[in-house]
């Protein structure tokens, strides 16, 4: 589970364990939120083992992983991992484009590259990426972000058919406004009216989506894009 420690990503954790699985958790830096997380895995009676990297530093991420799928290749890879730097692009600097890049998408590469030969190898396997409704519309705003998240599916569709014949299944789930801490800032009731549901999203609407592509059993779903957006984008 890559970047698990808060938000849709704890919750994507607590139902795979839920579910049967022990787990890898990464995070960058809240090792608190980590530790909680950690704690109700366990609490489930599945193990939980933490791994601190920033995923948009592709050695970090080598030490930690490496020797790890040496010893087991992992079942399910959640590329959840993700941050927003929002700005008009007149007003955008470079940092904040290549922040939201680097740990986007690049951390996407940085990821698979150390786990995809295992999972080849072991011939079976779940790969989904949270990516966002950005980056099937675009938002004004979020040039940074949108080009990422595009770019994400762009890699993941690509991906799906260079391993799909290993019985790798590899998805994307694309989510709207999900009530977390990265949008506890947004201007909530300018959004609220284009959602036809007529509320926001919460973290186990994306949560049981991604345990579906992750543990049903007879997945003919590979290279999609599924939206969980309240129907804000049809
Ligand atoms: P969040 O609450 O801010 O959690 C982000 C998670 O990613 C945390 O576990 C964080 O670890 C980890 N992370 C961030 N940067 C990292 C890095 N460089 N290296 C390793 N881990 C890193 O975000 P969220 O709202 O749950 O969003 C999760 C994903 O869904 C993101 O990819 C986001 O773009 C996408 N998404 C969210 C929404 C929404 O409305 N919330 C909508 C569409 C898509 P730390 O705790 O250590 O910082």
């Amino acid at each position: 589970m890559v970047g698990g420690s808060r938000g849709i990503g704890r919750a994507i954790a607590i139902r795979l364990a839920r579910s049967g699985c022990d787990i890898w958790l990464t995070y960058r830096s809240n090792h608190e939120q980590a530790q909680q997380t950690q704690g109700q895995i366990e609490s489930l009676g599945r193990r939980c083992e933490l791994l601190c990297f920033d995923v948009g530093d592709l050695a970090a991420a080598e030490k930690i992983l490496r020797p790890k799928v040496e010893e087991i290749s992992p079942a399910i890879v959640v590329f959840n991992a993700g941050i927003t730097r929002d700005n008009l692009l007149v007003w955008m600097k470079p940092q904040e484009w290549n922040d939201v890049v680097r740990t986007d998408l690049d951390g996407f590469y940085n990821i698979m590259n150390c786990v995809l030969f295992a999972m080849l190898r072991a011939r079976r396997g779940r790969i989904v990426a949270v990516a966002s409704v950005s980056g099937q519309v675009g938002q004004a705003g979020q040039v940074n972000y949108s080009a990422a998240k595009a770019g994400l599916i762009g890699a993941c569709k690509a991906l799906a058919r260079e391993v799909g014949k290993r019985n790798i299944c590899v998805n994307v789930v694309a989510p709207g406004l999900i009530e977390t801490d990265m949008t506890a800032n947004l201007p909530k009731d300018q959004i609220l009216p284009m959602i036809p549901l007529a509320r926001f999203g919460q973290v186990e609407d994306v949560a049981s989506v991604v345990e579906f592509l992750c543990r049903e059993p007879a997945m003919y779903i590979h290279g999609q894009v599924i939206g969980i957006n309240g129907g804000l984008v049809t």
